[in-house]
């Protein structure tokens, strides 16, 4: 059996080495290093993918959500409600900025932002929402964007972890992740979905003079050469890594399908085992897999986690520590928050090799030693 990785960017790699390598060179051959034609090629491909608006390339995820809330003219208090069950990126950048992160509730079933909670988390302060599509599985964005409206506020969909999935409205309209709110957010961080060989991220939006400002703060706040109009960044694309992108954007499609297939043989497995909850799938969303996390319920886990890795079986805890128990923002002075779903999703969170490279052979290994260990 070939070695099980918990993502396999190599075997991928060699997959499509030919066309990835050809990009590559034809970037060194042009010397346009920055913001050359492979950057505007990706972009124009990547905002047709998406049927966005506006696709804004930038430097990293962090990033993307930076330039997304400095467009968005925030005042150092402003409130900026986050699911604290997330990548640390999304809130990190709100306190950067010198706001307050307003942490709130998950729904234990889809790990995403919770619309009830949120409802009780506005403040006459509130000015903006981060949903975050969690592990590839679509935040409830339908309701999220109707009490946004409701109490105008703006949102930035973190779609980090869910390019290229499908969010379906009441309405029957369906849309990718990431174009439905205010702005979207996304990166391309080698193990994510849509993934480089380096670092590199992109924003969305539909809203014309927001895609022209966050243009100019990714450069400098500047439109023209040297005229610096607003205080902004510099984040950039690479020239390789757009050329590496454009090549992996036209896989994208193939690649979830490979996730979902690795997910089934999962699901097919665990099938109404008591102690194990597979992922739950929304009648509004497809899943994209960026992780497969499984729920347990009386396994003790340490002892899970030790027994797989000597079993050569990688997993990992998404996340070992939520926003509000982090040290970062003991300075912050939040209220003193009780996220019990939270708290107790934390503890019960195992997520799986997932990747487009996993055979059978693999999946039967992990999901035999899995269920030997809790069976036991
Ligand atoms: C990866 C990730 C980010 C940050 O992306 P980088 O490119 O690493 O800066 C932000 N939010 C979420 C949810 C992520 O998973």
């Amino acid at each position: 059996m070939r070695p099980i990785q918990m993502v396999d960017t190599k075997n991928q790699y060699l997959k499509i080495k030919s066309e990835v390598d050809a990009a590559i060179h034809e970037v060194l051959d042009s010397a346009a290093y920055i913001n050359g034609k492979a950057v505007q090629d990706f972009t124009t491909a990547l905002n047709q993918y998406q049927g966005a608006g506006f696709t804004i390339p930038c430097a990293n995820g962090t990033d993307a959500l930076q330039i997304a809330m400095m467009a968005l003219d925030l005042q150092p208090g402003d409130e900026v409600i986050t699911p604290s069950f997330t990548y640390i990126a999304t809130t990190e950048v709100v306190a950067l900025l010198k706001l307050k992160p307003v942490f709130v509730e998950v729904d234990p079933q889809t790990f995403c932002m919770d619309p009830e909670a949120l409802r009780k988390a506005i403040t006459p302060k509130t000015k903006a929402i981060v949903p975050v599509h969690l592990y590839g599985h679509a935040a409830p964005m339908e309701a999220i964007m109707a009490i946004a409206k409701e109490f105008g506020l703006a949102v930035i969909e973190d779609n980090a972890q869910a390019i290229g999935a499908d969010y379906q409205f009441s309405d029957g309209t369906v849309k990718k992740t990431g174009t439905i709110g205010t702005i979207g957010t996304t990166s391309f961080y080698p193990s994510k979905n849509l993934g480089a060989y380096g670092d590199g991220g992109a924003i969305f939006t539909n809203d014309a003079d927001l895609a022209h400002k966050m243009k100019m703060i990714a450069n400098h706040g500047q439109q023209t050469r040297y005229y610096h109009e607003m205080v902004g960044c510099n984040s950039r694309l690479d020239s390789i890594q757009a050329a590496i992108l454009n090549v992996k954007l036209r896989e994208l499609d193939k690649y979830i399908v490979a996730r979902q297939t690795a997910a089934s043989f999962y699901n097919a497995a665990f099938a109404g085992h008591q102690q194990i909850t597979s992922p739950f799938v929304a009648s509004y969303s497809n899943h994209v897999y960026h992780q497969y996390t499984l729920l347990l319920e009386g396994v003790d886990w340490v002892g899970l986690v030790a027994y797989l890795s000597e079993m050569k079986i990688p997993s990992m805890i998404y996340y070992p520590v939520p926003g509000h128990r982090q040290k970062m923002f003991a300075a912050f002075d939040l209220p003193k928050l009780n996220l019990t779903t939270t708290d107790w999703l934390t503890e019960r969170v195992i997520s799986l090799p997932i990747h487009t490279e996993l055979d059978m052979e693999q999946l039967s290994y992990i999901t035999e030693n899995l269920l030997a260990y809790i069976n036991r």
